[in-house]
């Protein structure tokens, strides 16, 4: 059914040289501030695979960054799309609503974890839902104060780069910061000092260090990403968010998920909260939402989204006609297909290679995630200390080979998997194979 997976024929030397001299003169000559990693010039892209301007093929296991779960010409959601397109593109939901806004928040409401009254609201990028979920929480509670986690990604507006915790690229230069903003310590079982300790003792230590800083009571929200996506695939011990959850209802904290990334069946689950058994006050939604197009949200609880006095939410483009067509699509494609039920057979494969091939090179570190959210953390040959070139590396030689590999991680050592949803079971295969020789031939 997918149409490039079908005519797939990946060339060997990829990238071809057109493309990659195209991609660096014509994005040099135009956009900046806006880093282009890869040497590709994309010409088409479907559910597993990227074509390039000369033809090549690429195996794409990123999504772009973890958006197109449902590929990105799914032709069910270009259906809807053309389909609202042609009835109308915009009326603005402020001035004058419309059904699709409606239901979608209708769906999110029932397909999120809690049978609370849950009401929403719909934006455009990931950091605005972000944004937005902190300005309810300051209003339903009076209070001020945000904390986030070490290793945190929350976006790159002034607000969401301050909650993000990694200096470079997202914060140098760009102060001054906002205010009101505290880190927490992370539970990081790989790189815990003790790797006994536990997700509640890992809990505990956090809740101590924000008492020591600004004490519960103080505090308007907690936002943390149920498994950590930039920060390096981290998913936290068991027990650690069920905790920090306890604690901020304990102190009239609004607990936020951040499962912009992990949201949507990525995860297992349609929310990786679902998997860690926490139900949050608010979730912020985007990426996998609307199977490519811009479309992001917070979901909540009814009387904290109900503390927001009319015109404090919202915008011009926010839950856009179109988008919220495609979303509702989408939504309606990840049911049909149990796609988080491919998302899980992801991660079974992705793990039973990957065991075996740590068990035999020194530079495998760790290996972690859910469902089709996987990562592999690359160490100095033996030990713990992070290798960020050898990461660089095997990313470089997987594109040479035709597979889209992205890394991520504080110190810039994860090598990350975020495959389309609908990817075949023989592309994967492909693409394991690839990395695993680079992995070999680096290690
Ligand atoms: N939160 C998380 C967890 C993310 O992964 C991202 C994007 N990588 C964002 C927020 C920001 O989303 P956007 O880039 O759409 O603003």
């Amino acid at each position: 059914t997918y149409r490039l997976e079908q005519k797939r024929n990946i060339t060997g030397a990829f990238p071809g040289p057109k493309s990659v001299e195209l991609s660096a003169r014509r994005v040099a000559a135009v956009a900046t501030g806006v880093a282009s990693s890869l040497p590709v010039y994309v010409a088409d892209a479907d559910g597993g695979v990227i074509v390039d301007v000369d033809g090549n093929s690429l195996i794409d296991l990123g999504s772009g960054i973890a958006v197109t779960s449902v590929g990105a010409s799914n032709a069910k959601v270009a259906a809807a799309v053309a389909a609202q397109a042609a009835r109308f593109t915009h009326t603005c939901f402020m001035v004058t609503p419309y059904e699709g806004y409606v239901e979608l928040a209708e769906k999110l409401a029932e397909i999120t974890p809690g049978d609370h009254a849950k009401k929403a609201v719909f934006f455009n990028s990931g950091s605005e839902a972000v944004e937005n979920a902190i300005k309810v929480a300051r209003v339903a509670t009076g209070r001020t104060a945000v904390v986030a986690f070490d290793h945190a990604y929350h976006g790159r507006t002034n607000l969401t780069m301050g909650l993000t915790a990694k200096a470079a690229p997202y914060k140098r230069g760009f102060g001054p910061l906002a205010p009101e903003i505290y880190r927490m310590p992370m539970s990081y079982p790989f790189r815990e000092e003790n790797p006994n300790i536990s997700g509640k003792e890992a809990a505990e230590r956090a809740i101590l260090a924000m008492e020591k800083q600004i004490g519960g009571d103080q505090i308007a929200a907690i936002i943390i990403e149920p498994i950590q996506g930039e920060g390096g695939f981290i998913v936290p011990a068991e027990g650690f968010l069920p905790r920090i959850a306890e604690w901020a209802k304990e102190q009239g904290i609004v607990f936020v998920a951040d499962e912009v990334q992990a949201g949507f069946c990525r995860s297992g689950a349609w929310f990786a909260s679902d998997i860690e058994g926490i139900v949050p006050d608010i979730i912020t939604v985007a990426k996998g939402i609307a199977g490519g197009m811009p479309l992001s949200g917070i979901v909540g609880r009814a009387e904290l989204l109900d503390s927001v006095h009319p015109g404090g939410l919202g915008g011009t483009y926010g839950g856009n006609p179109v988008a919220v067509a495609a979303a509702l699509e989408t939504i309606k494609f990840m049911e049909e297909q149990d796609l988080s039920a491919r998302a899980r057979e992801i991660e079974a494969q992705f793990f039973s290679r990957m065991t075996a091939l740590a068990s035999e090179v020194k530079v495998i570190g760790d290996i972690r995630g859910r469902g089709a959210m996987v990562a592999i953390e690359l160490v100095k040959a033996g030990g713990t200390e992070p290798d960020a070139d050898i990461t660089k590396k095997i990313a470089a030689d997987c594109l040479a080979e035709g597979v889209l590999i992205l890394t991520c991680g504080t110190y810039g050592n994860v090598i990350r998997l975020l495959p389309p949803l609908v990817i075949s079971d023989e592309l994967l295969a492909d693409a394991f194979e690839v990395l695993e020789a680079a992995v070999r031939k680096n290690a």
